[in-house]
Protein backbone atom coordinates (compact mmCIF):
# COMPACT_ATOMS: atom_id res chain seq x y z
CA UNK A 1 0.00 0.00 0.00
CA UNK A 2 1.48 3.13 -1.06
CA UNK A 3 1.08 5.60 2.15
CA UNK A 4 -1.01 7.99 0.31
CA UNK A 5 -3.40 5.52 0.41
CA UNK A 6 -4.39 6.43 3.98
CA UNK A 7 -4.88 5.18 7.39
CA UNK A 8 -2.81 2.00 8.26
CA UNK A 9 -5.51 0.48 11.10
CA UNK A 10 -5.91 -2.80 11.26
CA UNK A 11 -9.60 -3.98 11.82
CA UNK A 12 -9.64 -7.09 13.72
CA UNK A 13 -9.84 -9.82 10.72
CA UNK A 14 -13.10 -11.45 11.80
CA UNK A 15 -14.65 -7.79 10.97
CA UNK A 16 -12.71 -7.12 7.57
CA UNK A 17 -15.38 -8.07 4.99
CA UNK A 18 -18.72 -8.59 3.93
CA UNK A 19 -18.06 -11.77 2.23
CA UNK A 20 -17.51 -13.64 5.67
CA UNK A 21 -19.39 -16.55 5.21
CA UNK A 22 -17.98 -19.48 4.31
CA UNK A 23 -20.56 -22.11 3.17
CA UNK A 24 -18.02 -25.51 3.60
CA UNK A 25 -16.29 -23.98 7.23
CA UNK A 26 -15.66 -27.75 7.58
CA UNK A 27 -13.15 -27.70 5.14
CA UNK A 28 -11.47 -24.23 6.03
CA UNK A 29 -10.57 -25.74 9.61
CA UNK A 30 -9.28 -28.70 7.86
CA UNK A 31 -6.89 -26.11 5.94
CA UNK A 32 -6.22 -24.01 8.77
CA UNK A 33 -4.86 -27.19 10.46
CA UNK A 34 -2.76 -28.28 7.62
CA UNK A 35 -1.15 -25.04 7.71
CA UNK A 36 -0.43 -25.09 10.89
CA UNK A 37 1.39 -28.45 10.37
CA UNK A 38 2.86 -28.07 7.48
CA UNK A 39 4.06 -23.94 7.65
CA UNK A 40 7.31 -22.53 8.68
CA UNK A 41 7.55 -22.19 12.06
CA UNK A 42 8.43 -18.45 11.44
CA UNK A 43 4.30 -18.44 9.85
CA UNK A 44 1.56 -17.94 12.09
CA UNK A 45 -1.77 -18.67 11.45
CA UNK A 46 -4.28 -16.39 13.64
CA UNK A 47 -8.06 -16.90 14.38
CA UNK A 48 -7.97 -20.84 13.56
CA UNK A 49 -9.73 -22.70 16.51
CA UNK A 50 -11.49 -19.69 18.55
CA UNK A 51 -14.86 -19.00 18.36
CA UNK A 52 -14.31 -15.67 16.74
CA UNK A 53 -13.19 -17.96 13.95
CA UNK A 54 -16.68 -18.95 12.99
CA UNK A 55 -17.21 -15.29 12.49
CA UNK A 56 -14.92 -15.48 9.59
CA UNK A 57 -11.91 -16.65 7.39
CA UNK A 58 -8.53 -17.42 9.02
CA UNK A 59 -6.00 -14.82 7.62
CA UNK A 60 -2.53 -14.56 7.87
CA UNK A 61 -0.64 -11.35 9.10
CA UNK A 62 2.80 -9.96 8.36
CA UNK A 63 2.47 -9.62 4.51
CA UNK A 64 4.04 -6.53 3.20
CA UNK A 65 4.43 -4.41 -0.46
CA UNK A 66 7.79 -4.21 -1.97
CA UNK A 67 7.95 -0.78 -3.26
CA UNK A 68 11.17 -1.47 -5.83
CA UNK A 69 9.36 -4.67 -7.34
CA UNK A 70 5.83 -3.93 -6.76
CA UNK A 71 5.44 -7.72 -5.26
CA UNK A 72 3.75 -8.98 -2.36
CA UNK A 73 6.24 -10.90 0.11
CA UNK A 74 5.82 -12.40 3.28
CA UNK A 75 7.86 -9.97 5.76
CA UNK A 76 8.25 -11.22 9.14
CA UNK A 77 10.00 -13.97 8.11
CA UNK A 78 12.87 -15.39 10.34
CA UNK A 79 14.67 -16.26 7.47
CA UNK A 80 14.77 -12.21 6.52
CA UNK A 81 12.50 -10.32 3.99
CA UNK A 82 13.59 -12.93 0.80
CA UNK A 83 15.14 -11.90 -2.58
CA UNK A 84 13.55 -9.14 -4.79
CA UNK A 85 14.19 -9.43 -8.57
CA UNK A 86 14.46 -5.48 -8.64
CA UNK A 87 18.30 -5.51 -7.31
CA UNK A 88 18.39 -9.55 -5.64
CA UNK A 89 18.73 -7.87 -2.50
CA UNK A 90 15.83 -8.48 0.22
CA UNK A 91 12.34 -6.89 -0.60
CA UNK A 92 11.56 -4.26 0.94
CA UNK A 93 8.61 -2.78 3.33
CA UNK A 94 9.22 0.71 3.26
CA UNK A 95 6.44 2.50 2.60
CA UNK A 96 4.00 -1.00 2.66
CA UNK A 97 0.63 -1.11 4.65
CA UNK A 98 0.26 -4.33 6.44
CA UNK A 99 -1.47 -6.65 4.68
CA UNK A 100 -3.11 -10.10 5.59
CA UNK A 101 -3.88 -12.88 3.71
CA UNK A 102 -6.42 -15.36 3.62
CA UNK A 103 -6.19 -18.93 4.12
CA UNK A 104 -8.33 -21.20 2.04
CA UNK A 105 -9.68 -22.28 -1.69
CA UNK A 106 -12.16 -21.16 -3.93
CA UNK A 107 -15.57 -19.47 -3.14
CA UNK A 108 -16.68 -18.46 -6.64
CA UNK A 109 -16.60 -14.37 -7.78
CA UNK A 110 -14.94 -13.41 -3.98
CA UNK A 111 -11.69 -15.19 -3.93
CA UNK A 112 -9.71 -17.65 -5.51
CA UNK A 113 -7.34 -20.18 -4.08
CA UNK A 114 -3.87 -21.56 -5.25
CA UNK A 115 -1.82 -19.31 -4.10
CA UNK A 116 1.16 -20.33 -2.58
CA UNK A 117 4.21 -18.62 -0.30
CA UNK A 118 7.82 -19.11 -1.80
CA UNK A 119 10.05 -20.03 0.76
CA UNK A 120 12.83 -19.05 -1.53
CA UNK A 121 12.04 -15.30 -2.44
CA UNK A 122 8.97 -14.85 0.16
CA UNK A 123 6.45 -14.18 -2.68
CA UNK A 124 3.07 -14.80 -3.19
CA UNK A 125 2.58 -16.44 -6.52
CA UNK A 126 -0.16 -18.60 -8.10
CA UNK A 127 0.61 -22.43 -7.30
CA UNK A 128 -1.87 -24.36 -10.07
CA UNK A 129 -1.17 -22.22 -13.56
CA UNK A 130 -0.93 -25.13 -16.32
CA UNK A 131 2.13 -23.10 -17.40
CA UNK A 132 4.12 -24.31 -13.90
CA UNK A 133 5.29 -22.10 -10.98
CA UNK A 134 6.91 -19.54 -12.38
CA UNK A 135 9.96 -17.36 -12.25
CA UNK A 136 11.38 -16.80 -8.79
CA UNK A 137 14.13 -13.61 -7.98
CA UNK A 138 16.00 -16.35 -6.53
CA UNK A 139 16.64 -18.47 -9.25
CA UNK A 140 14.56 -21.37 -10.88
CA UNK A 141 11.03 -21.77 -10.56
CA UNK A 142 8.77 -20.53 -7.62
CA UNK A 143 8.49 -23.56 -4.72
CA UNK A 144 5.34 -23.93 -2.88
CA UNK A 145 7.14 -26.30 -0.24
CA UNK A 146 5.89 -25.59 3.39
CA UNK A 147 3.61 -23.31 2.02
CA UNK A 148 0.19 -22.69 3.30
CA UNK A 149 -3.33 -22.64 1.25
CA UNK A 150 -3.92 -19.11 0.16
CA UNK A 151 -7.09 -17.28 -1.46
CA UNK A 152 -6.88 -14.17 -2.55
CA UNK A 153 -10.18 -11.96 -2.40
CA UNK A 154 -11.19 -10.38 -5.70
CA UNK A 155 -13.02 -6.47 -6.02
CA UNK A 156 -11.62 -3.24 -5.93
CA UNK A 157 -11.17 -0.51 -2.89
CA UNK A 158 -13.50 -1.37 0.01
CA UNK A 159 -12.95 -0.23 3.55
CA UNK A 160 -10.45 -2.68 5.14
CA UNK A 161 -9.30 -3.63 0.89
CA UNK A 162 -7.10 -2.48 -1.19
CA UNK A 163 -8.07 -3.09 -5.22
CA UNK A 164 -5.21 -2.53 -8.04
CA UNK A 165 -3.49 -6.04 -6.92
CA UNK A 166 -2.52 -7.87 -10.50
CA UNK A 167 -1.42 -11.33 -11.51
CA UNK A 168 1.74 -11.40 -13.94
CA UNK A 169 1.43 -14.13 -15.81
CA UNK A 170 5.17 -14.16 -16.95
CA UNK A 171 6.25 -14.98 -13.54
CA UNK A 172 2.56 -16.09 -11.71
CA UNK A 173 3.34 -13.35 -9.06
CA UNK A 174 1.60 -10.88 -7.06
CA UNK A 175 1.95 -7.07 -8.02
CA UNK A 176 0.31 -3.89 -7.23
CA UNK A 177 -0.54 -3.24 -10.91
CA UNK A 178 -1.91 0.81 -10.24
CA UNK A 179 1.53 2.41 -9.20
CA UNK A 180 2.58 5.88 -10.22
CA UNK A 181 5.79 4.26 -10.47
CA UNK A 182 4.80 1.61 -13.22
CA UNK A 183 4.11 -2.38 -12.75
CA UNK A 184 7.63 -2.83 -11.54
CA UNK A 185 10.56 -4.93 -11.85
CA UNK A 186 9.59 -8.96 -13.08
CA UNK A 187 12.44 -12.02 -12.67
CA UNK A 188 11.49 -13.19 -15.79
CA UNK A 189 12.54 -9.92 -17.30
CA UNK A 190 11.00 -6.25 -17.73
CA UNK A 191 8.30 -5.33 -16.07
CA UNK A 192 5.33 -7.13 -14.42
CA UNK A 193 2.39 -7.37 -16.97
CA UNK A 194 -1.35 -7.56 -15.43
CA UNK A 195 -2.15 -8.67 -18.89
CA UNK A 196 -5.38 -11.94 -18.56
CA UNK A 197 -5.18 -10.70 -14.64
CA UNK A 198 -8.00 -10.37 -12.69
CA UNK A 199 -8.78 -7.64 -10.19
CA UNK A 200 -7.76 -8.73 -7.11
CA UNK A 201 -7.82 -6.66 -3.21
CA UNK A 202 -5.21 -7.39 -0.06
CA UNK A 203 -6.90 -7.10 2.92
CA UNK A 204 -5.63 -4.60 5.19
ZN1 LIG B 1 10.83 -6.67 -4.15
ZN1 LIG C 1 10.01 -17.50 -5.45
ZN1 LIG D 1 6.11 -10.74 -13.11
Amino acid sequence: MKQEDGAQVIPPAHSISSAQTIPSFGLERRSVLKTLLWGSASMVAIGAFGPAALAGPATQSGWRWCGKCEGSFYGVATAGKGVCPADHHPHSDAGSGKYSQLIGEDIPKLQQGGWRWCSKCEGMFYGRASAGKGVCPAGGAHTDAGSGHYAIALGEDSPGRQGGWRWCSKCEGLFYGRATAGMGVCPAGGTHTDAGSGHYVQLT
